[in-house]
């Protein structure tokens, strides 16, 4: 059987038997089988825009060898009495639990939030009501604070291909589209991820593994640099490995890790607003028109340097998506985007933001808990503003021009817009870069000046990072893992997974 690869070039709305037919006519060949391997769409001349497919043949009629498989993940598995804690459900917390468990470890996760379902109906009521829910909401809860995203499993984080296809096959087997494995920008929605990441947790049951939710850890007992059992409410719990996995939202589990001698720094992180466009604007823009057939809606990313002192860059792009109110404790009003896995909503968010550091914004070198302080503050401000949950907001263009308040739009903002003064809500350093970036942007996306910012975005990553060993264990500590998004060592579902799992892999090649 001989193997060939070839690039196609097909119409955004072909069918199948084009594609088909495009194999025969490029190799001359009636009797194959094909896979694709990778599959983007090619915008650059509007007037031409189609879709790029990269296949593999298998056929008695061509000759040439298949190309040796990159090696997969293999978890070994050993029969042993060790015991694994791991905190946080998030893709980090569940891919590190769900790989120590397949290697026989007795794995527990604890879960500050409720399990999927209650979870949505969480998310539901407070959308409704403006109630927040301390255990159902955008950030805390089963699968963490991806399960309600556009579900984007980009990643430009290197060496993690192996981690990166454990993660995208164990999707595919719990339910998500086969399309995953091969589309240059694939994405889940949110409607996929919550079967997805209830798939995954019984699957994780069914091979032995334990889930508390609604169960906060609260602390640790450390003995001797081990970390002898994890306190949650109800007592303690005895464990050989303690994997932690808050995400970068848990404030008070960072200040608790401080307390109990886990060593954090500073670092440079992201803060900004939220952009919002009806979707036609987009699409027309990068496709000359408002619609393309066989895609769903129009993506963009954007990159500025700003006013020439912080970079500025659109993150998170929602196509056809919402914005969301993502607030993890009641005094704090923050958004993010998500999106149906169809993308085929009214609007176009993305993040905003200007790359700064701690130090630099507060005007002094900060410690961990002093750049934590400012940024639960800066969140609480946002709140005390609205006085609740709505969206501060302003136009594009008014952002500009630093002027207001601006005449009231539509949008998907679920619990309601407020004329503000932006600019004065955001630090000045970087409401003055992303003004520059903003007018940058017009330049670049016809009509883009014509939408709307609002709300804080304070969660594209965190502002501190866990120090740790190679092997990513904690300094100081045998015992004791930070990882994911919490870690600061990763962004997005993708990386925070495969942190999980390196990590998970390291205590279990250590001979456990
Ligand atoms: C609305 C939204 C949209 C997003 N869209 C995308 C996207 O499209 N693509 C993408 O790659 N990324 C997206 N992200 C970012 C992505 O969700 C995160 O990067 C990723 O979830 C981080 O994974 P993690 O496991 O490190 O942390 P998290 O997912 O934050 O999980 C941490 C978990 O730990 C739990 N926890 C915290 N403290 C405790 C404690 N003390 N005790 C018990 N449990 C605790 C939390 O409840 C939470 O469930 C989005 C985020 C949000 C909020």
């Amino acid at each position: 059987m001989g193997y060939r690869e070839i690039s196609l070039q097909l119409s955004t709305d072909y069918h199948e038997e084009e594609l088909r037919k495009g194999i025969e006519k490029e190799l001359g060949i009636k009797e194959f089988s094909y896979q694709i391997e990778n599959k983007s769409l090619d915008a650059r001349k509007k007037d031409r825009i189609h879709w790029l497919i990269r296949v593999s043949v298998l056929s008695e009629e061509i000759q040439g060898n298949a190309p040796l498989l990159p090696p997969s993940l293999s978890v070994p598995y050993r029969k042993t009495s060790k015991k694994a804690v791991v905190v946080g459900s998030g893709p980090a917390g569940f891919f590190a639990a769900f790989v120590l468990q397949k290697a026989g470890i007795h794995t527990t996760i604890i879960e500050r939030g409720a399990e999927v379902h209650k979870r949505a109906e969480g998310i539901r009521e407070f959308e409704k009501t403006g109630v927040f829910n301390p255990v159902s909401n955008y950030a805390f809860g089963e699968g963490g604070a991806g399960t309600f995203s556009d579900g984007k499993l980009t990643s430009r984080t290197k060496h993690i291909s192996k981690e990166r296809q454990f993660i995208l096959s164990s999707y595919i087997q719990a339910g998500a589209p086969a399309e995953i494995a091969y589309m240059a920008h694939p994405h889940l929605g949110s409607d996929n991820l919550r079967i997805i990441v209830r798939n995954l947790r019984e699957e994780f049951l069914n091979i032995g593994g334990r889930i508390l939710f609604e169960t906060i850890l609260e602390d640790l007992k450390i003995k001797d640099g081990n970390v002898i059992e994890a306190i949650i409410p109800s007592g303690g719990i005895a464990a050989d490995y303690v994997i932690i996995a808050p995400g970068h939202s848990a404030y008070e589990t960072y200040r608790m890790l401080i307390r109990r001698g886990v060593r954090f720094r500073t670092k440079n992180f992201a803060l900004g607003s939220r952009l919002e466009h009806p979707q036609k604007i987009i699409n027309k823009a990068q496709w000359g028109r408002e619609s393309l057939p066989g895609v769903k809606a129009a993506e963009y990313r954007l990159t500025s340097r700003g006013d020439g002192k912080l970079p500025v860059y659109t993150f998170c792009m929602c196509p056809g998506g919402t914005i969301v109110p993502a607030a993890a404790y009641q005094d704090t009003n923050i958004v993010n985007g998500m999106s149906l896995y169809q993308r085929d909503g009214k609007f176009a968010n993305a993040a905003c933001v200007a790359g700064v550091h701690p130090d630099k914004l507060i005007g002094r070198e900060v410690t961990p808990e002093e750049a934590l302080d400012w940024l639960e503050n800066l969140e609480r401000n946002f709140y005390q503003y609205s006085d609740g949950f709505q969206a501060p907001f302003s136009s594009i263009q008014d952002f500009m021009k630093r002027k207001g308040p601006s005449k009231m739009v539509e949008s998907s903002y679920p619990l309601g817009l407020k004329p503000a003064s932006l600019w004065d809500l955001l630090p000045l350093q970087v409401s003055s870069s992303i003004r520059e970036g903003l007018k940058d942007f017009s330049r670049k996306i016809k009509g883009f000046e014509t939408g709307s910012i609002m709300g804080l975005e304070s969660k594209t990553s965190s502002p501190i990072q866990a120090q740790r060993e190679k092997n990513s264990r904690c300094v100081g500590f045998e015992n004791l893992y930070i990882v994911g998004e919490g870690s600061g060592c990763s962004g997005g579902i993708i990386s925070s997974g495969a942190d999980g799992i390196k990590a998970a892999m390291h205590i279990i090649e250590s001979g456990m």
